[in-house]
């Protein structure tokens, strides 16, 4: 469980599992190696948590009123993280976890 310290949110490995989970999945990836960036809409890879390819990070989904409820957290790419493009976003996080998104493969060759 998540824990505000000094105005920084500490996260544990559960906050990073479920901002994995609620990420939007790839109909054609496996859940436990690749997931979309809802900002980005581009796929993250879940070995690389904050350092390496396509790296991501913990999102806080809703900002104007903070909770450190895991469904408010979102794995997103570390280089989105300021890429915020609402203080709430949840309607967004609604409104792309409703399509069907497919891994890019041509990005590997
Ligand atoms: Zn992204």
């Amino acid at each position: 469980m998540a824990n505000l310290v000094n105005d920084n949110i500490e996260f544990d490995d559960n906050d990073f599992e479920e901002a994995w989970s609620n990420a939007p999945k790839l109909i054609n990836k496996d859940i436990n190696d690749f997931k979309l960036c809802f900002i980005c809409k581009f796929h993250m890879n879940k070995k690389n948590i904050i350092n390496g390819d396509l790296s991501w990070n913990i999102f806080i989904i809703n900002l104007k009123t903070i909770s450190l409820e895991k469904n408010n957290f979102i794995a997103v790419h570390q280089n989105c993280m300021e890429l915020r493009p609402k203080l709430d976003c949840t309607k967004l996080v609604k409104k792309i976890k409703q399509s069907a998104w497919m891994f890019d493969e041509n990005y590997y060759k």
